[in-house]
């Protein structure tokens, strides 16, 4: 018996399944409602509290998907970062791309019109 498949991201070019009735995958998604907004906190901080489970989905698929040599990134929503190998992807998202590349010549690595939400 085959498992139920959900919907397939509207993202173009994506195959992903769709991330809990979202219309596009855990990347691509919106993540405007995985935090509030700390009121009166300098430069709008966010609170990443409620969406904790979330986010620890998307890491673990991120690794997954980066350590399987797909380090496409074009157009993802990044939630906050997790401690650890990815803390600085923010920060180094730019230099990161040459850095793979001498080490897998042949693949792809964009952060094309990524978001990045993390306050950093
Ligand atoms: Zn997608």
């Amino acid at each position: 018996m085959l498992p139920m498949s959900g919907n397939v991201c509207s993202h173009t070019g994506c195959e992903r399944e769709c991330f809990e009735g979202n219309p596009k995958c855990i990347f691509h998604c919106e993540k405007d409602d995985w935090f509030e907004t700390v009121k009166d906190s300098p430069q709008e901080k966010k609170d990443w509290t409620k969406s904790q489970n979330e986010i620890n989905k998307f890491w673990t698929e991120f690794k997954k998907r980066w350590n399987k040599g797909n380090y496409d990134c074009s157009h993802f929503v990044f939630p906050k970062f997790e401690k650890g190998v990815f803390q600085n992807l923010h920060q180094d998202y730019l230099k990161l791309p040459d850095v793979i590349k001498d080490k897998h010549s042949k693949e792809i690595v964009s952060f094309e019109n990524a978001i990045f939400l993390d306050d950093g």
